[in-house]
């Protein structure tokens, strides 16, 4: 630490994020990427779009949120473009939450909230999931502070179903409730219709994962229009430009080529379905998951073990160190391919246990 470094973050523990290892090929199955390249569209778009470069992007993001505004059939004043889910996230963080508003969200989810929380000097609580991983939906009814869910969650992958989400609402009319939908594509059920007749629901979403753009950086927020023009006054305050003019046209030519990226989710949720079948064979404790990953514990193998083994074989998994969940890891859905070479390594690894 410096000694310039302001007292205010001196105690601040950044988010970890996943490995993005530049030295060896690996088979990454750490971070919840797609395994597909954008649709060839987006690469035209991009492309064409990276010949204006030396001109600032549209503030607005005009044409990208009108798209996405009739994608999601709202208005286009309910939508904010964002320099991935996590600027929606942290807009969302900085514009909602204070010592009068303070957070709740549940123990073992994506591990930025608690840093934007901190960050921001929101006081939060930490609702422990259920034995069995899911969320304990009652103890957010009525719980009178703004409520953060991931749905489906991370690194869980379990989802609760839409009618539960909205008791959540419905009982907290003065509260915001924000649930982030980053896995919702892969079978989960979106709540963006219910910010239609809530006004105090906000959801976040990202082309990251379902929409193969992770390196672009795309996402959004959905909410009524008073919430939406909060978050922008945030966002002027602070990075006007905040979508860059490529990631913005390739955005419009994803929301154009929606089918591709259909059929790549449904791929991914039968190679998903498939793995499980197989690692659950295999005596793991598998998850059931609503997202492009697979959480799972081996047998006879610790949560480390297991991911330092898989590394040793060219093979990253995201494993946590986290004490609830240390010895489960974290398993991107990739091809059928990527998942044979995996299980193929996790039976070596088992066997060498064994022996
Ligand atoms: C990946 C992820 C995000 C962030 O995605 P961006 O790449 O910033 O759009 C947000 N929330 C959850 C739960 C995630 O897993």
């Amino acid at each position: 630490m410096s000694k310039f470094f302001s007292g205010r973050h001196a105690a601040l523990i950044p988010y970890t994020p996943g490995e993005q290892p530049q030295d060896m090929q690996y088979v990454k199955l750490n971070t919840n990427e797609s395994p597909f390249p954008p649709s060839a569209g987006v690469l035209d778009a991009a492309l064409r779009e990276a010949g204006k470069l030396q001109l600032y992007s549209d503030p607005t993001s005009g044409e990208l949120t009108r798209k996405m505004a009739q994608h999601m059939g709202v208005s286009p004043d309910r939508v904010l473009m964002t320099n991935g889910s996590d600027e929606a996230l942290y807009f969302a963080f900085m514009a909602f939450g204070d010592e009068a508003h303070p957070m709740v969200f549940p123990d073992i989810t994506y591990g930025f909230y608690p840093v934007y929380a901190d960050l921001f000097h929101i006081p939060y609580e930490e609702k422990p999931l259920k034995d069995d991983f899911s969320i304990d939906a009652g103890e957010y009814r009525n719980v009178g502070k703004t409520v953060v869910i991931a749905n489906p969650n991370a690194p869980t992958g379990r989802c609760l179903p839409l009618s539960v989400i909205e008791e959540i609402v419905k009982s907290n009319p003065e509260n915001l409730v924000l649930i982030d939908e980053a896995y919702v594509d892969f079978g989960g059920e979106s709540a963006v219709p219910l910010t239609l007749r809530y006004d105090n629901l906000l959801v976040v979403g990202t082309f990251s994962k379902s929409r193969s753009m992770a390196g672009a950086r795309l996402g959004y927020a959905i909410a009524s229009p008073a919430i939406i023009a909060d978050m922008n006054t945030v966002k002027y305050s602070l990075n006007p430009y905040n979508v860059n003019r490529v990631t913005a046209a390739a955005g419009v030519a994803a929301l154009e080529e929606d089918e591709y990226y259909k059929n790549n989710c449904k791929t991914i949720m039968e190679n998903r379905e498939w793995t499980a079948r197989e690692l659950e064979t295999l005596g793991f404790d598998v998850i059931p998951s609503k997202t492009n990953f697979l959480f799972a514990k081996a047998p006879g193998v610790s949560g480390e073990a297991m991911y330092l083994g898989l590394k040793k074989r060219g093979v990253l998994v995201r494993h946590f160190t986290l004490e609830r969940i240390k010895e489960y890891n974290r398993i991107t859905i990739g091809t059928r391919e990527q998942m044979e070479l995996f299980l193929a390594k996790t039976k070596e690894i088992l066997k060498e246990a064994q022996a």
